[in-house]
């Protein structure tokens, strides 16, 4: 019995009927994660918890939810006793002292948490180039980045080592690596996961989500991670629905959002294709095309890089060698300390946006730079909120194109901003999105951005599910379908 590329929903049934013991899960998932080391998905392992809790659930069968699924966990939520890093050299030696909420959440209903995956230093990247811990490979060819910053989860689930992965989205973490590896993720709305635990890169955009092969599983999972949680003074108070409930609702009349204003022209053919070609199977689904407009579209990446910088420098000044993390050992006074520590813990793209963050926000250029882009970004929102005055969700391709070659984009920070071209603007709009996969170009997977209004995971995880149920984009793995 091979649990390689199964579901969550998979691992439930193998679990409830006995066809394999807990054990025999988590020893499997090591063995696939040791047959994978080249991908580099994992920054720490974690066997032998692992492992205890396996014999546990063996010798004392449990009716929680997730009872016994392994779960790759991104290295950016803290985990109590188990090395939590960032993907950074300054955390190397960093062991919390507790949980994240939302890991929590997720063991407290029987998750195994197997490991800690890799990711771009600080979530700050799109290929997973930027961690300290070497750059990941995608599964479905070894020079290709897997995207990122949550390319270690993506990869690992990609590879069939684990059915989900723990990752976290600032500007489009879960969904570019999702696209780019030919699975499914989503980020939902800004505050329905809680942010206590996690290390803050840009604390007004980050949100934590499921990586997963499919929509149900990611509703599946969502259904735990989701909480309130007064730890967490920008969690939302708010009931969470039961995100499976409604994934198989017809989608007959239902309006799907086409942006007028992205201008796709510079786009491959192929990706426009692929793009278009799904739209067709949702209209054969009994959903509609309705032409929406956001203006100020345009404008979210510019906005997005003042934004998220600001915050990072501000969060990332708690990083100094006094209270936490590595500290350099080359110092003779306390300006040393800080200096050396922090010159020699983070790396180049960490260090460029503490510097682009510490200059919009200083005096002479804050209302020039930080104010304008908060100004743009409420506008990015009341675009948003217009729109969906008239439709149900708002579809977009994920990503520009399917995954680049490793170190194709790495000396031009431009064009790596720009993978996020289309997935940043739900982060500064506070909205739920998923990606999941809808075609291939060159033999790469590709991916569907869907997004939706706010606290409306439901529908975008309906349209998900039933695109899902038609097609198998989806089942297909680095090594033929599943
Ligand atoms: N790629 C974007 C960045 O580098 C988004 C990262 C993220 O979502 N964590 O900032």
């Amino acid at each position: 019995m091979t649990i390689k590329y199964k579901s969550v929903k998979e691992f439930k049934e193998m679990i409830s009927q006995k066809e394999i013991s807990n054990k025999e899960i988590i020893q499997e998932v090591f063995n696939l994660i040791d047959d994978n080391k080249g991908l580099n998905a994992f920054i720490t392992l974690n066997e032998e918890n692992s492992i205890k809790k396996a014999e546990y659930f063996d010798n004392n069968p449990s009716e929680l939810s997730l009872a016994g699924i392994p779960i790759a966990q991104k290295d950016l939520f803290c985990t109590k006793g188990l090395r939590t890093t960032c993907g950074s050299n300054i955390l190397n030696n960093f062991v919390p002292p507790y949980t994240a909420t939302v890991i929590e959440n997720l063991e407290n209903a029987g998750c195994i948490s197997v490991g800690k995956t890799n990711m771009d230093e600080f979530a700050m990247g799109s290929s997973n180039e930027t961690s300290f811990f070497g750059n990941v490979h995608n599964p479905w060819g070894e020079n290709l980045v897997p995207g990122g910053s949550s390319g270690g989860a993506a990869a690992a689930v990609a590879a069939g080592i684990v059915p989900a992965a723990s990752g976290t989205d600032t500007g489009g973490s879960i969904r570019q690596p999702a696209s780019l590896c030919g699975i499914t993720g989503i980020k939902p709305t800004y505050g329905r996961i809680s942010r206590w635990g996690m290390i803050a890169f840009a604390s007004s955009l980050d949100q934590a989500g499921p990586m997963a092969r499919t929509a149900e599983d990611c509703a599946i999972l969502l259904n735990e991670m989701c909480s309130h949680d007064e730890k967490d003074t920008t969690s939302l108070d708010e009931t969470v629905p039961n995100f499976q409930e409604n994934l198989n609702k017809p989608l007959k009349g239902k309006k799907i959002g086409i942006v007028k204003d992205l201008d796709l022209s510079n786009l491959d053919n192929d990706v426009v294709e692929v793009f278009e070609n799904s739209l067709k199977e949702f209209q054969s689904l009994g959903a509609d095309l309705v032409d929406i407009s956001l203006p100020n579209l345009a404008l979210s990446v510019p906005t997005y890089y003042v934004v998220a910088p600001a915050e990072c420098s501000s969060n990332l000044s708690r990083f100094d060698g006094v209270k936490f993390g590595r500290r350099s050992e080359h110092t003779k006074d306390l300006e040393e300390l800080y200096v050396n520590t922090r010159s020699e813990g983070f790396g180049d793209e960490v260090k460029r946006r503490i510097l682009i963050g510490s200059y919009v926000l200083s005096a002479g250029y804050y209302d020039a730079y930080y104010k304008k882009a908060q100004q743009v970004r409420r506008l990015i929102k009341n675009d948003f909120e217009n729109a969906f005055s008239n439709v149900d969700v708002i579809m977009t391709p994920t990503t520009r194109g399917p995954a680049f070659e490793i170190g194709s984009k790495g000396n031009d920070p431009i064009q790596m901003y720009l993978e996020d071209l289309f997935t940043i603007s739900a982060n500064l709009a506070g909205l739920p999105a998923l990606s999941l996969p809808n075609g291939f170009i060159d033999n790469k997977p590709i991916g569907l951005q869907i997004i939706g209004n706010f606290l409306d995971e439901s529908s975008i995880l309906n349209f998900a599910h039933m695109y899902q149920s038609e097609t198998n984009w989806h089942m297909h793995t680095p090594e033929g379908i599943k």
